[in-house]
C-alpha cells in the first residue's frame, strides 16, 4: 500500500510508530503536514498538491490532526476522501467526535450511558442548569478545552455558579456534568480498532486531583475491563463512525458512563502500559479493511 499519514510532526511518537510499522509491512509511507497542502476543488479530478507535488496514487490516508488544525486538516482529509483514498478516520466522524456536544448527542441518541450534562449558551438560568444535572458537586468543562485544561469540579452550588457565570462572561462555550464520585479520580481508556477493544488502561489521577489526564500528573497501569465496558466502547466509536478511537469510560455505580471519543488516540502512553504493538495492529487491519472509495460519507 502507499499511505499517507497526515500529521504535523514525523517526530511525534504516534506518528513515527506508525511509519515504523508501515514499513516493517513492506508499505511506503509518507508523512504529510496538512497544512502545506494546497488544492483545487473541482468535481472532474480533484487533486492535492504539496510542495510543488501533486500527491498521487496514495491507498490509503492515517490522519494524525490535532485539534488545532481540526479546520484545515478535514479538509485536506476530505480532499483525499474526493479522491477515492481510503481513510483511517473519516473526516466527517473527527468533525463529529471534535464537537463535545454532537459527540454527546449521537451518543445518548445510541442509548451509550454518559454522566448527566447540560448546556447553555446564556446565564439565564445556571441555578435550573446546575439543578438539571444533579445539584453539586459538579464538573464543568471547557469545550475547547484539552488534556484536562479547563475541567474544573465546583463542590457547592455557590462555587459551580460563580465558575459557570465566569465562563459565560468570558463568552467561553462549556457543559456542566454530574460528578461521578465512585470513580475515584480514575477513567479507563479503551483503544477500539474496527469492533474490538484491542487494549486497554487505567489512568489514575494524582492524590487530591479528580482528573487522571497524564499531562495532569496521571499514572497508567493495565486493567481488565468488563463485558458490559467493551461493549459500550465499541458502541460508542461506531456511533461516531470511527473505525480507531480512544473511548474514555468512568466506572460509575450504573456501568459505564462514556466521557469521550477521541478521533486521534496517542499511542505512547498505551503502548507503554499493555506493551502492544498497537500501530501494528493498526496497519494490519488497514490492509485488511481498506478498498479505493470506501467511506460512509465521502466527506458529506
Ligand atoms: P479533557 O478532554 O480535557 O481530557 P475530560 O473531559 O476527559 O477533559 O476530563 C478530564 C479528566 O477529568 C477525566 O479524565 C476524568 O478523570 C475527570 N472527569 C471528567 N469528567 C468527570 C466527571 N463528570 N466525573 C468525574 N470525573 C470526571
Ligand atoms: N490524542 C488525544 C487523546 O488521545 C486526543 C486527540 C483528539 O482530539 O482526537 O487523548
Amino acid at each position: 500500500m502507499k499511505i499517507a499519514i497526515l500529521s504535523r510532526n514525523r517526530s511525534l511518537y504516534s506518528t513515527r510508530r506508525l511509519v515504523e510499522e508501515g514499513i516493517n509491512r513492506g508499505h511506503e509511507v509518507h508523512v504529510i503536514d496538512c497544512l502545506h497542502c494546497y488544492m483545487n476543488i473541482t468535481s472532474a479530478s480533484p487533486k492535492i498538491h504539496y510542495h510543488g507535488e501533486i500527491l498521487e496514487d496514495f491507498d490509503v490516508v492515517i490522519p494524525r490532526i490535532g485539534a488545532s488544525v481540526t479546520f484545515y486538516g478535514t479538509a485536506v482529509l476530505r480532499q483525499f476522501e474526493m479522491m477515492g483514498v481510503f481513510p483511517l478516520n473519516e473526516s466527517v466522524a473527527i468533525t463529529r467526535a471534535r464537537d463535545k456536544l454532537r459527540s454527546l448527542q449521537l451518543l445518548a441518541r445510541k442509548g451509550v450511558g454518559m454522566p448527566v450534562t447540560g448546556f447553555a449558551n446564556k446565564p439565564d438560568n445556571v441555578p435550573e442548569l446546575i439543578k438539571m444535572v444533579g445539584g453539586s458537586p459538579v464538573v464543568i468543562k471547557l469545550l475547547q478545552g484539552t488534556q484536562g485544561i479547563g475541567v474544573v469540579l465546583a463542590e457547592t452550588r455557590k462555587a459551580a455558579e460563580s465558575v459557570i457565570e465566569a465562563f459565560m462572561g468570558l463568552k467561553a462555550d462549556i457543559l456542566v456534568q454530574e460528578f461521578v464520585k465512585e470513580a475515584g479520580g480514575a477513567d479507563i481508556r479503551c483503544f477500539v480498532i474496527g469492533d474490538k477493544v484491542i487494549a486497554a488502561m487505567k489512568r489514575q489521577a494524582p492524590e487530591g486531583e479528580f482528573r487522571s489526564n497524564l499531562h495532569r500528573g496521571g499514572s497508567a497501569s493495565l486493567v481488565r475491563i468488563t463485558p458490559e465496558e467493551r461493549r459500550t466502547a465499541v458502541t460508542a466509536a461506531k456511533a461516531m463512525g470511527l473505525n480507531v478511537a480512544g473511548v474514555d469510560l468512568l466506572r460509575s455505580a450504573r456501568g459505564p458512563l462514556v466521557m469521550e471519543v477521541n478521533s486521534s488516540p496517542g499511542l505512547e502512553g498505551i503502548e507503554n502500559a499493555t506493551g502492544k504493538n498497537i500501530a501494528g495492529m493498526i496497519i494490519n487491519w488497514t490492509e485488511k479493511n481498506q478498498k479505493p472509495w470506501k467511506t460512509k460519507t465521502r466527506g458529506q
